[in-house]
């Protein structure tokens, strides 16, 4: 099929490791939703670049100079790789939709260490009043970091349309306030709001509504955060397309090592705050005043929340994953993954006592993260099998998704219950799942082998 590819070169295709049947095997790396190898093509160009590192925005030397080059290009290619026009662009900013902030004026591409302290900045940037609508069955990561705000949490939803049915009705609901310029459908002043919401669950891989969930935040004047941890290694994320007001994504998930991460989108409300974190690079200017204090004049650009000397390797890994998903053909990577899907699917069918996790059913498009329980197995020695026997890297446990793990297995959402790894008895249901997870990089054979020791 000219449609789709071959696997992309990875780090750790060759490693082995020791089976206790005897031997060894190749490791099969099927934990891609937890962390992805990087791309052969990113440690390649990380490897070019490391004789050369410098300080950035730091230097007149000529190794800084390049640095800086580099971190700053590195910013346009996450920005196109988004479909983001970064502040300063020629040419028409896109329509301001999202509502209470005046027109858009161009996007921001800041660095970050993870989608996690992505979404803890934006968190720490919330003009004054701000509501959060969160489903419970977001990754820790989006549903804890609002812990100064107004939080609503949102039901679990059993179908795409119920979770935007669900959103539109407590945006409509929400709570008047008496700073806010907009008005409600029932008329009274609006506070500001966000949703915040992922784009593919970590747990089920299941696709969420985001055009239609951005819209329907739109017309009841709030903004919108897409967690894109688990959507931007195995989709195209266009921005614009979507129209979300901010993405958040880790490099590590993206095929770039560990330490970097991207929040993208809107500049106001992120020029309007306090730096996410204070000290060098963020800050502009910097003076003593004669009452002994101290005057600070902050950056208004991405350099506002990136203080301290930035890490200039991951963020150049992730421009290169980013490039290289590109030059590859992101559209044929998701028709081979989707075709790595299938043949989980029906390799898991074929066992009775398997059961696989899903929140809107079984037929609902998913990215490459599957997740299921086997009747008669604690989930944990299940994993630990799959490794020892069979070479076979899985992940076990409640995924950083607690309310959802404990919704799909059918036990309650709101018990804080036991996490990690407890002991079921066989026959008892089980109180954790087994994920398998995979992407650019993993060959047919891994595939072909898990289903195999499932069986
Ligand atoms: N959101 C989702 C959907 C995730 O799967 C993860 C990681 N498992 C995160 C956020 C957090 O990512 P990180 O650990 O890189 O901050």
């Amino acid at each position: 099929d000219q449609s789709v590819c071959t696997p992309l070169p990875v780090l750790g295709r060759d490693v082995t490791v020791p089976l206790v049947t005897g031997g060894e095997v190749t490791y099969a790396a099927l934990d891609y939703a937890a962390s992805a190898p990087a791309l052969q093509r990113v440690w390649d160009d990380v490897a070019a670049y490391a004789p050369y590192y410098g300080s950035v925005h730091r230097g007149a030397g000529y190794l800084s100079q390049l640095s800086t080059d580099l971190f700053e290009n590195s910013r346009k290619a996450v920005a196109e790789f988004l479909g983001c026009r970064l502040e300063g662009d020629s040419g028409e900013s896109r329509s301001n939709k999202g509502g209470g902030g005046g027109r858009r004026e161009g996007d921001q591409v800041i660095f970050t260490r993870s989608t996690t302290d992505s979404l803890n900045l934006l968190a720490a940037v919330l003009p004054a009043d701000c509501q959060v609508f969160v489903f419970e069955t977001e990754h820790h990561a989006s549903l804890l970091p609002w812990r100064d705000a107004r939080v609503t949490y949102l039901n679990a939803p059993r179908t795409p349309a119920q979770a935007v049915e669900t959103l539109e009705r407590a945006l409509a609901d929400r709570d008047p306030s008496p700073s806010s310029q907009l008005r409600s459908s029932r008329g009274g002043p609006t506070s500001p709001a966000l949703v915040c919401v992922t784009g593919a669950s970590n747990v089920t891989g299941e696709l969420w509504p985001v055009k239609e969930l951005a819209a329907a935040a739109h017309a009841h004047g709030a903004r919108i955060v897409l967690d894109a941890a688990q959507l931007a290694p195995h989709h195209p994320v266009d921005i614009e397309e979507l129209d979300v007001d901010w993405v958040a994504f880790s490099g590590h998930k993206l095929y770039a090592p560990f330490g970097s991460g991207v929040l993208a989108g809107r500049a106001d409300w992120l020029q309007d705050a306090e730096p996410y974190l204070a000290g060098g690079g963020a800050s502009r200017k910097v003076a003593r005043r004669t009452d002994g204090g101290v005057d600070v004049e902050w950056h208004s650009t991405a350099a506002r929340h990136e203080a301290g000397s930035p890490n200039v390797i991951g963020v150049y890994s992730i421009a290169s994953a980013c490039k290289a998903l590109t030059e590859a053909g992101f559209d044929r990577l998701v028709a081979r993954e989707q075709q790595l899907v299938t043949r989980v699917r029906e390799g898991l069918a074929e066992v009775p006592q398997v059961k696989v996790l899903s929140l809107f059913g079984d037929d609902a498009p998913r990215v490459g993260v599957i997740s299921f329980v086997v009747e008669g197995w604690n989930s944990s020695h299940f994993a630990a099998a799959l490794s020892a026997e069979y070479g076979i890297g899985v992940r076990d446990g409640l995924f950083c998704a607690h309310p959802l793990v404990r919704t799909l297995l059918g036990s309650d959402p709101q018990d804080p219950g036991e996490c990690g790894a407890p002991e079921a008895e066989p026959g008892e249901r089980s109180l954790n799942a087994i994920r398998v997870s995979f992407g650019a990089g993993t060959p047919d054979e891994h595939i072909e082998r898990f289903v195999r020791a499932v069986k």
